[in-house]
């Protein structure tokens, strides 16, 4: 539907009984639009019915045998759908022009005919004034495929469903995996290729099916076309398109359909739909669509629930801090040395969630950093009982989101916490991501520098699922490296993930930072890290993450080795 690519060709019809008058029109509209014909006023209405998405304009002779011009002009009329159809009259007698335009005509030719440029002015008239388009912007292309930008995109898509209201479409959402790759192994002209080479894909796609497109950002394509029977033909048809030029396996086209359903939400949501379709094959190693399904309807509702029960819950205290001890297995026994504070949330409905199906949901949605304070304070609380029942610190560490970091309060009101228990910052150990560091590697750095200055300790979460180089772990000051849980997953004598493990050691052994493993279940798991040379354990091997009473126990055990030492 884009009529600014020059490719593109709107359609007309052209009704006249006389053979001849037909042939001259349609040579001339034929430079510029795609030309269909009728004969008579039947074979008129069923083209109509027929190509009613992708009709742009309509010529009709108003002196035709069996039903004429005006009365096909009055079906035209009548019918809500056809309606949105410009007519132009052709017509001889300048006292039928008068009727005709008071009949909805859009406009009249009288024969015989003008110039060739005046009857294309015209009609090229008649379709902008139809399509509210008359006051074309330059912003309403991408400059570099055409295609609409995305401003304008739903606007227009608006438009479409106001004047196609019963049309089933499908809102889909193409993107690609990786695809910044492409401009760094060929470069950035190439990669507009490729773009372009898609653009020209939705081109065609669009016009057997109607719709219009737009490019939302830089390999981001959103199609709003006629509702497909098979997905698989789509995506063929638009990875065709690029598949010639490019032969890197490695970057992936994704591509997240809804269905037309009814129309049931609006046209945002719609499109909101498809992205999270989309989205869901981001890890994806193959070419695939995904169609919105109740599966991810389901989810959306759940995150929305749980969105919405936020407050509430933390009112009603349904957010549980549950401990994991973390023991030092340096010396000639394990020794229990500090904990991690784990959040769980009780939910009267859905039971326990995990902390995996909301952290993330909180961290996009702004309400992350309430949660942890909660948290912080809950540990900072639980570290001052025990001091008191036990005459001993347990060293805890909370978890640190990737958004607390953005919060210029933050240090300060760890600092205003452990003040107000008591507690000494140097047992108050902080886990922030590995993730989080390659984020925005300078704002972290300056961070964990402020928090280390008010003495307190930062461990580096899930070290090596990260990018983050050798460069910036020299430069950057941490007190502990927690390996991440999928190394130890796997590891067993002499294998490639064990020597992994082994190298990671060596590292920090370089850094100078104690090596913390976690999610270590085995014996076996446990003697290979030992003799390795890992600091501290954390994981099932020695208990799950408990509530603070059953924790208590552990101290309580703790203790009494101590007095046999
Ligand atoms: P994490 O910081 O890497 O925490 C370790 C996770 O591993 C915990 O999952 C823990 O229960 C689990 N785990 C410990 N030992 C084992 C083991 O031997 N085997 C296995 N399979 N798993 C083990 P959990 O409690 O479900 O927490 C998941 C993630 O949620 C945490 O990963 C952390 O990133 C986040 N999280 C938890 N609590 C908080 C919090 O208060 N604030 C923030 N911002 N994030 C939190
Ligand atoms: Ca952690
Ligand atoms: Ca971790």
């Amino acid at each position: 539907m884009n009529k600014n690519d020059p490719e593109f060709r709107q359609t007309v019809l052209v009704i006249d009984d006389e053979p001849v008058n037909r042939q001259m029109l349609g040579m001339i509209l034929d430079t510029k639009y795609h030309v269909i014909y009728a004969g008579d006023g039947n074979e008129a209405l069923e083209q109509i019915r027929i190509h009613k998405e992708i009709l742009s304009l309509i010529f009709l002779d108003l002196v035709m045998p069996g039903m004429n011009g005006y009365e096909l002009l009055q079906i035209i009329n009548n019918d809500a759908e056809l309606k949105k159809i410009p007519v132009i009259v052709l017509t001889s007698e300048q006292s039928a022009e008068v009727k005709s335009l008071q009949m909805g005509a859009s406009d009249f030719l009288s024969k015989p005919y003008d110039l060739p440029e005046v009857i294309l002015a015209r009609a090229k008239h008649s379709i902008d004034l139809y399509e509210g388009m008359n006051i074309i912007k330059a912003t309403e292309n991408d400059a570099l495929t055409g295609l609409y930008t995305r401003e304008f995109f739903f606007e227009y898509a608006h438009q479409y469903d106001y004047r196609y209201p019963d049309k089933a479409m499908d809102a889909i959402v193409i993107n690609f995996n990786r695809f910044h790759l492409i401009n760094e192994l060929y470069g950035r002209i190439f990669g507009d290729k490729i773009l372009k080479a898609i653009a020209d894909g939705i081109r065609t796609i669009l016009k057997a099916s109607g719709g219009i497109a737009c490019r939302y950002d830089a390999d981001a394509f959103y199609l709003y076309t006629g509702h497909q029977d098979n997905y698989d033909v789509l995506l063929e048809q638009v990875v065709s398109c690029f598949r010639k030029l490019l032969k890197t396996p490695e970057i992936r086209l994704r591509m997240g359909i809804y269905p037309d359903i009814y129309k049931a939400t609006s046209l945002e949501n719609r499109f909101a739909r498809a992205l999270q379709a989309c989205n869901s094959l981001r890890n994806q190693y193959t070419t695939t669509y995904s169609v919105y399904d109740m599966d991810m309807h389901e989810k959306s509702v759940y995150s929305a629930r749980l969105l919405e029960d936020f407050e509430h819950a933390l009112e009603e205290k349904q957010f549980q801090v549950l401990y994991q001890p973390k023991y030092n297995i340096r010396g000639n026994r394990p020794k229990l040395c500090s904990a991690e504070a784990l959040v769980s949330w009780h939910h009267p409905e859905f039971g326990r969630v995990r902390p995996d199906a909301f952290i993330p949901l909180f961290e996009e949605n702004g309400l992350i950093q309430k949660l942890d304070r909660y948290v912080w304070r809950e540990a900072a609380l639980q570290m001052k009982k025990w001091k008191q029942n036990y005459q001993m610190t347990v060293p805890i560490s909370v978890n640190v989101s990737r958004v607390d970091i953005y919060d210029p309060d933050m240090p300060d009101y760890l600092l205003s916490l452990v003040q107000e228990n008591e507690i000494d910052p140097h047992d108050y150990l902080l886990e922030i991501t590995e993730s989080a560091y390659t984020d925005n590697s300078q704002q972290i750095v300056q961070v964990v520098k402020d928090l280390r200055k008010d003495h307190f300790r930062v461990e580096m979460d899930d070290f090596g699922s990260g990018y983050s180089s050798l460069n910036m772990l020299t430069s950057l000051p941490i007190d502990a490296l927690k390996l991440d849980m999928a190394f130890i997953r796997n590891i067993s004598l002499d294998n490639k993930e064990m020597r992994m493990v082994e190298l990671i050691l060596e590292i920090a052994d370089y850094l100078n930072v104690p090596v913390v493993a976690e999610g270590v279940e085995s014996e076996e798991q446990y003697e290979l890290l030992k003799n390795a040379g890992c600091d501290i354990i954390q994981g099932y091997y020695f208990s799950k993450p408990v509530p603070p009473e059953d924790f208590s126990q552990l101290i309580a055990k703790e203790r009494s080795q101590d007095n046999d030492d």
